[in-house]
């Protein structure tokens, strides 16, 4: 086993260093086993794409970064069953090569899988899940050391696939599979709002997945992004609620190359280069932008968006671009698609911390009347007392935390603050 002094002590966008002694890169599950037997407080360390303190540990981190991936297809079974530290990227390129896919993917392809499915990762459409939603195993190597084996169907399995690191080290994870298809991505700009509000269920509807970008001034969204499955049997998306088809790639932030885009103006292509926004082939060591996303039941989406068009003068002078998805309802615990199918309210931000942080606590105030749930690995302000009453099992998933980490060796400052609150003793 590696165990390092902490030299590169900063997440992905480089707002948060981590306070963990030491991060630990096991190169086996014994050692994985070891290393987490023999920590008095521990977590799991994904890629390091979150942007609060999520996934620290006052004590040593645990990275599955130079584990073997060992993808395992089981073609009969349609699952695939992989080390937990993979990245999505690297999974989505082996699945394609073999004549398999994922049903989603999130904005980049570089997050890790264990990391993805403990905060609820996801990408979008209407009828797709989250990306914890394909789970259908997990081997978690609990505070004892000892590996526990859960199957979908097993109880609290929905509650231990968004863990939010509480509960143990995912070692390898199950997910579902199904077989490779082609995706075309089309892009519409300057998509009149009124359009879209006045139809919105059917205006996501118009593709596999749909992600409108915008900076919420002005009467238009500024690019429509439609992600279509060739084998849908449903036309080539020609139109777009009067948007203008693009006619030369766009990244999603206006005036920046889209060199690191994955392929747009309707070339089809594998699933695997089309439903993620980046190319996996462009490595992001870190980012100058921070995030924040809401989200809120479908029912809420108009309501919702028009109230951060009215925050628009507030909001604009801080962001690079807001993107609203949508995704389908789930029964994991502490999904924020917990039960209702819903859209997602994302901020890309400058990287302007102290004033995005003043600014949250309006956002959640006007988004308060829509039950909003802050996504687990982004910047937001309410605290557990506020996020109780938004999720039917938060106390449930707090006593399982307590009955698979009794003395609180995955607790850290985030859970405390944000879950567990005081109902594990502190160890
Ligand atoms: C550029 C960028 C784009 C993004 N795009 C999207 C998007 O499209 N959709 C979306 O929903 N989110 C998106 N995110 C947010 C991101 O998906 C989440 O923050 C995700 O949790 C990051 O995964 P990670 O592997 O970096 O985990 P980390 O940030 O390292 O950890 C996050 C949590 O996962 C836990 N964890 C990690 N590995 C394990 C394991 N093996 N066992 C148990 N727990 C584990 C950690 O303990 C922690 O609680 C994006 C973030 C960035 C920086």
């Amino acid at each position: 086993m590696i165990e390092e002094q902490v030299r590169d002590r900063l997440n992905w966008a480089g707002n948060y260093e981590y306070r963990a002694r030491t991060i630990e890169h096991p190169t086996s599950l014994a050692d994985l086993q070891r290393a987490v037997a023999g920590a008095t407080r521990a977590g799991a360390l994904g890629s390091r794409h979150s942007f609060n303190d999520i996934a620290d540990s006052p004590e040593t981190l645990i990275s599955l970064d130079v584990l073997d991936p060992g993808v395992d297809i089981d073609e009969a079974a349609l699952t695939v069953t992989v080390s937990a530290g993979v990245r999505y990227g690297v999974l989505a390129s082996h699945l394609q090569r073999s004549g398999f896919a994922l049903h989603n993917l999130a904005s980049l392809p570089h997050i890790s899988v264990g990391g993805a499915i403990a905060t609820a990762t996801h990408g979008s459409g209407n009828t797709n899940g989250n990306l914890a939603t394909a789970v259908v195993g997990l081997e978690i190597v609990t505070a004892s050391g000892d590996v526990l084996a859960v199957r979908k169907g097993d109880d609290d399995f929905d509650g231990m696939v968004v863990g939010l690191g509480a509960l143990g080290v995912v070692h390898r994870v199950t997910l579902r599979i199904e077989p490779s298809f082609d995706v075309r991505q089309d892009v519409f700009t300057d998509v009149p709002w009124d359009a879209v509000l006045a139809d919105y269920d059917a205006a996501t509807s118009s593709a596999y997945s749909v992600s409108l970008f915008t900076d919420w001034s002005g009467d238009t969204i500024v690019q429509a992004w439609l992600k279509s499955r060739t084998d849908s049997g449903a036309p080539a998306p020609g139109a777009f609620y009067g948007g203008t088809p693009a006619d030369r790639p766009y990244h999603p932030v206006p005036g920046v190359a889209a060199d690191h885009c994955t392929q747009q103006l309707g070339v089809p292509g594998p699933w695997s280069d089309r439903l993620a926004h980046f190319r996996l082939a462009f490595t992001p060591s870190n980012g100058e932008e921070l995030q924040t996303e809401y989200l809120v039941g479908r029912e809420h989406a108009v309501a919702a968006i028009n109230a951060m068009r009215d925050l628009a003068p507030r909001i604009s002078p801080l962001l690079l671009v807001s993107e609203v998805r949508s995704m389908a309802a789930d029964e994991l615990w502490l999904s924020n698609n917990y039960r209702r199918d819903g859209i997602g309210l994302h901020f890309t931000w400058k990287p302007l911390q102290a004033e995005v942080e003043i600014l949250l606590p309006e956002l959640e105030a006007a988004l308060a009347p829509f039950a909003a749930r802050p996504h687990w690995g982004k910047l937001f302000a309410a605290d557990a007392s506020q996020l109780a009453p938004l999720y039917p099992r938060f106390e449930d998933f707090r006593s399982l935390a307590g009955r698979m980490d009794p003395e609180g060796k995955f607790r850290n400052a985030f859970l405390d603050r944000v879950v567990l609150g005081d109902s594990v003793e502190q160890a």
